[in-house]
């Protein structure tokens, strides 16, 4: 009997929970990628992330062919293509790995439901977290809100599976009706504005595997007091393998246990597990993907957005050294490092004052990372606005931040060449530099806001919804 393995956000063989019960229940099983971005209402995938998953998927087939078989390609509503896949070749089983943003989720259920109906086995695994959202819970049974309780009952609660290799060969199948190509899914972009991303990347399960392996030899050793300094790039770069369930959590922690010292490994694992705790909040407070977590905030005098301001915050040319070098890098290479995204979200949200959704937006068309747990929940920490989140009075100096964490400067030359001529030390404030010796030519002379009114007018309206500080 057939299994169907229908992949979505899991696209690797190792670690494959699916693939795993299909081979303990004798089933043979057959890859199937269903292409269905309607399913996943407000928040469908964005460009940067489609012409990642179209590499992604690339990748996934090439390892399946090497094994004997190859990846099913389907376009259309989910439930209506399983059923014809699975009356097609009677198949005993749908096998998938859960995903938790709400629109998918719900889906998944009546998938579940409908195919149980029909007398199919319909079952879904966990390839993508340590926990389970639901596995995890304060004392009083209920969901947590603030990440170190949550992070102290994952210490307590931490057996990570161990990690399973591939399967060796895997069974061959006709084409089936209805399939399509890769390339017909129209996931890779016409025009080619990711041409420059790939000298970054290598999406993929080799890829996410090769990560791994740079950031243990490159970055782990450092990691604790590097990790804030973008010019380092001591960071793992795992996040879009991560999101597209490339690599498993449990294979990374394995990974870790023989490498580095101690508190790098720890320091790490931590941000493996806010991860955790974003997955854990948007299960709870599904409603958080677009709205407040403090409803306080519902009456927040948020500006009415300017075009200019907006798409000067998009483009990299606010005139905030900083904040145009995050961007231009995201544009440039799909990814911002940490750091920087929390500076340019606080300049959106505070500075320009305008709604975090306007920024959450800009991210999820832009990284080739967009993840709607982790994108939300860093959206709405930096805007105060979410759970255990940082006080909105508590404004980012996009100035202070870069001479503390890019310090000469370089982070700033690597992304905003036209400061590249000035002196590193002004590279942080050109505006500051003596008229005579500052760059001519695009740059903005100054900073499209001014910080000092930005912050006054951003705390002046915090004050008239009486968040308590
Ligand atoms: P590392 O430092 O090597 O961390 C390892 C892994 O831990 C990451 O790959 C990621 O999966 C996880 N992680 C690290 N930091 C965080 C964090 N603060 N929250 C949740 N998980 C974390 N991350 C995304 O994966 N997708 C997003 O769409 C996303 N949007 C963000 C938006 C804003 C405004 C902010 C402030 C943060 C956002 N993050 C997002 C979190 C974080 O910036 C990235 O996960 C991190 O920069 C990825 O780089 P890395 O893999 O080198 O991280």
């Amino acid at each position: 009997p057939t299994a169907v393995i229908w992949f979505r956000d899991d696209l690797r063989l190792q670690d494959h929970p699916g693939l795993q019960a299909a081979h303990r229940a004798g089933f043979a099983p057959l890859p199937v990628y269903i292409h269905a971005p309607h399913e996943e209402g407000e928040w469908a995938p964005g460009a940067a992330s489609n012409a990642w998953r179209h590499r992604s998927l690339a990748a996934l087939d090439a390892a399946l062919r090497a094994r004997g078989s190859r990846l099913h390609v389907f376009a259309g509503d989910s439930l209506a293509t399983l059923k014809a896949i699975t009356t097609a070749t009677e198949a005993a089983a749908v096998y998938w790995s859960r995903c938790h943003e709400p629109a998918a989720a719900r889906r998944d259920e009546a998938v579940r439901r409908a195919l149980r109906a029909r007398g199919l086995r319909a079952d879904a695994w966990n390839a993508h977290l340590l926990f389970e959202p639901w596995q995890l819970e304060t004392k009083a049974g209920d969901p947590f809100r603030v990440f170190t309780p949550f992070w102290n009952a994952a210490r307590r609660a931490w057996s990570p599976p161990a990690p399973v290799p591939a399967p060796d060969l895997l069974p061959t199948f006709s084409p089936l009706p209805g399939e399509t190509t890769l390339d017909a899914l129209g996931l890779a972009p016409d025009i080619r504005w990711d041409a420059g991303f790939w000298a970054h990347w290598t999406p993929g399960e080799a890829g996410a595997d090769a990560a791994l392996q740079a950031f243990i030899a490159d970055g782990l050793h450092d990691y604790p007091r590097g990790r804030d300094h973008p010019a380092r790039r001591l960071t793992s770069r795992l996040s879009p393998h991560l999101h597209f369930g490339e690599i498993s959590p449990w294979r990374i922690v394995h990974a870790l246990q023989e490498a580095g010292p101690v508190e790098a490994r720890a320091a790490f694992v931590r941000e493996l597990a806010w991860r955790e705790f974003a997955v854990h909040v948007l299960h709870h407070f599904p409603h958080t993907q677009d709205a407040n977590f403090n409803a306080r905030f519902d009456d927040f005098a948020w500006s009415a957005v300017d075009p200019a301001l907006l798409r000067a915050w998009q483009r990299g040319r606010t005139g905030v050294p900083i904040v145009d070098a995050g961007m231009r890098e995201m544009q440039a290479t799909g990814w911002m490092h940490n750091r920087v995204r929390m500076v340019v979200a606080s300049y959106l949200t505070k500075h320009l004052r305008l709604h975090w959704l306007h920024g959450a937006r800009w991210f999820w068309d832009q990284l080739v990372d967009a993840d709607l747990a982790n994108n939300t929940q860093g959206w709405q920490w930096v805007a105060g606005t979410g759970v255990d989140a940082a006080p909105y009075f508590r404004i980012f100096n996009p100035v202070l931040q870069a001479r503390k964490f890019d310090p000469a400067g370089e982070y700033i030359a690597c992304w905003v060449p036209e400061l590249r001529e000035l002196p590193s030390k002004a590279r942080h404030a050109p505006w500051e530099v003596p008229t005579g010796s500052r760059p001519t030519g695009l740059y903005p002379a100054r900073p499209i806001v001014d910080l000092a009114e930005g912050r006054a007018s951003a705390l002046e309206a915090l004050k008239r919804i009486r968040v308590p500080v």
